[in-house]
């Protein structure tokens, strides 16, 4: 029998993988895992970016897997269609209930992000027609957003390499407007965060109040490059949404379940969305599970109508899916992972930030809670090209270390679990890798 190597590079098409340089390289195979390391050619790798941004309690959990195991064996499958339920997903909703203080009282699932913000445009369109409003159809999404990988998530995306080779975005559903970036606006924070709102505003204006449904945001904007918009943005953004009768979709399929410091990246900002999309965080990923939290007007409204809501997946509710999460999110409570993001983990992010802004390669240091990112200076500007975040990343994984590459910037989302010494240690290898690719260290 050949080795896992020679049969992944014979026989498995990758996502997101150019297929002539994985036929030449073969995989980076990752043999096992536990809390923030992950373990590559038998050597530890500190995994500074929780996978894909999703192992929120790091790799390994006996409590998780124990959950899985017991729900699997007890009730290995139920759907949710025509009524059908189970008690792991009512016991979590009741649970999502209380991590959102009852703002969100009735929960729909799925299996990953994408799909649960696909189910949640429809629920919105549903919602829109039901009101005797059907115009209202075009999706609001920023510059630098991800929403995820199918057709109409893809659209909304506004990283625009995902579009190319499928001929997307789809026209006249999806609109993307600029994002307040404080950086790379080249403005005060609070400055930056008014011109995005002015942005919005702007483009429901353009496009028509009546045929705007909804605009989808992610609190702090990762797989873009963990941008985090100007002070007070959200605010003025939430007065625009009102102003205009827009639904505000929080997407917190990256900032849930403590990245932010907070259970959910809206709390950290302060701010009310009549939405709530979540994923990875919500199970670490141990089980694929994503669900859409209602608002009390959409859940009134939609829960009103006396017809089938004509939209689902066999797998909405997973048994198993729904213990790991009752687990997963058990293991956040009763472990303290959130305070330990506050308390122990911030400082060292905030002291060893401010240190490596100093570096003259550097333009831009940011953080919140288990996200931070550094940006590197452009000098032509062209972001989009740029190679310098790609070649420090490449330095650090070969130093012990992932983190997310991107042309100008790298991005951490950090597993809540790391100790203080290893995110010392992760700091570390990013001044050195600062240092083997500018040759200048940083001091
Ligand atoms: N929304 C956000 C904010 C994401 O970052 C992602 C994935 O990275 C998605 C949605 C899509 O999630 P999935 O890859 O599970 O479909």
């Amino acid at each position: 029998m050949a080795d896992a190597a020679t049969l992944d590079t014979a026989h498995h098409f990758h996502p997101n993988t150019n297929p002539v340089a994985f036929a030449k390289d073969g995989p980076v195979m990752i043999e096992t895992a536990k809390g923030a390391h992950v373990h590559i050619g038998g050597k530890p790798v500190l995994d500074m970016l929780s996978g894909m941004g999703c192992v929120n309690v790091g790799y390994g959990n006996e409590k998780i897997a124990r959950a899985i195991y017991d729900a699997s064996l007890s009730l290995s499958f139920a759907h949710s269609f025509a009524s059908i339920s189970n008690p792991y997903v009512a016991r979590l909703s009741q649970k999502l209930v209380e991590l959102t203080g009852g703002l969100f009282n009735r929960f729909f699932y799925s299996s990953t992000g994408s799909d649960a913000n696909e189910s949640a445009v429809k629920m919105i369109w549903h919602y829109w027609a039901l009101k005797g409003q059907p115009d209202r159809r075009i999706i609001l999404s920023r510059e630098h957003g991800y929403h995820g990988n199918t057709i109409v998530t893809t659209s909304m995306t506004g990283i625009h390499h995902y579009h190319h080779q499928f001929g997307l975005p789809l026209g006249g559903i999806t609109h993307h407007v600029k994002t307040s970036y404080p950086f790379r606006d080249g403005l005060p924070s609070a400055e930056s965060a008014a011109l995005g709102a002015a942005a919005l505003e702007a483009k429901i204006l353009e496009l028509g109040p009546e045929n705007v449904a909804a605009f989808f945001a992610e609190p702090v904007q990762g797989a873009g490059g963990i941008i985090m918009a100007g002070d007070g943005y959200f605010d003025l953004v939430r007065a625009v949404c009102d102003k205009y009768g827009v639904l505000l979709v929080s997407d917190e399929v990256v900032t849930g379940f403590g990245k932010t410091g907070h259970m959910f990246g809206y709390q950290a900002l302060g701010f009310r969305p009549d939405l709530i999309v979540m994923a990875k965080g919500i199970t670490s990923t141990y089980f694929p599970l994503g669900a859409v939290g209602l608002g009390a007007e959409i859940e009134a409204v939609l829960t009103a109508d006396n017809a089938e809501f004509e939209h689902g997946y066999t797998n909405c509710g997973h048994p198993a899916g729904c213990a790991a999460a009752l687990a997963n999110i058990e293991v956040i409570e009763s472990e303290g992972l959130i305070d330990h993001v506050n308390t122990t983990l911030t400082p060292i992010i905030a002291r060893r930030l401010a240190r490596i802004a100093q570096h003259p390669a550097v333009g831009d240091v940011r953080h919140l809670g288990a996200l931070a990112a550094i940006e590197f200076h452009v000098p032509d500007g062209d972001h989009d090209h740029a190679t310098i975040g790609l070649q420090i990343a490449l330095a650090a994984f070969e130093r012990g270390l992932i983190v997310r590459d991107q042309p100008s910037i790298l991005g951490f989302v950090i597993p809540l679990v790391t100790t203080a010494d290893e995110m010392e240690q992760s700091f570390d290898i990013i001044e050195d890798a600062i240092a083997d690719v500018t040759g200048h260290k940083v001091w």
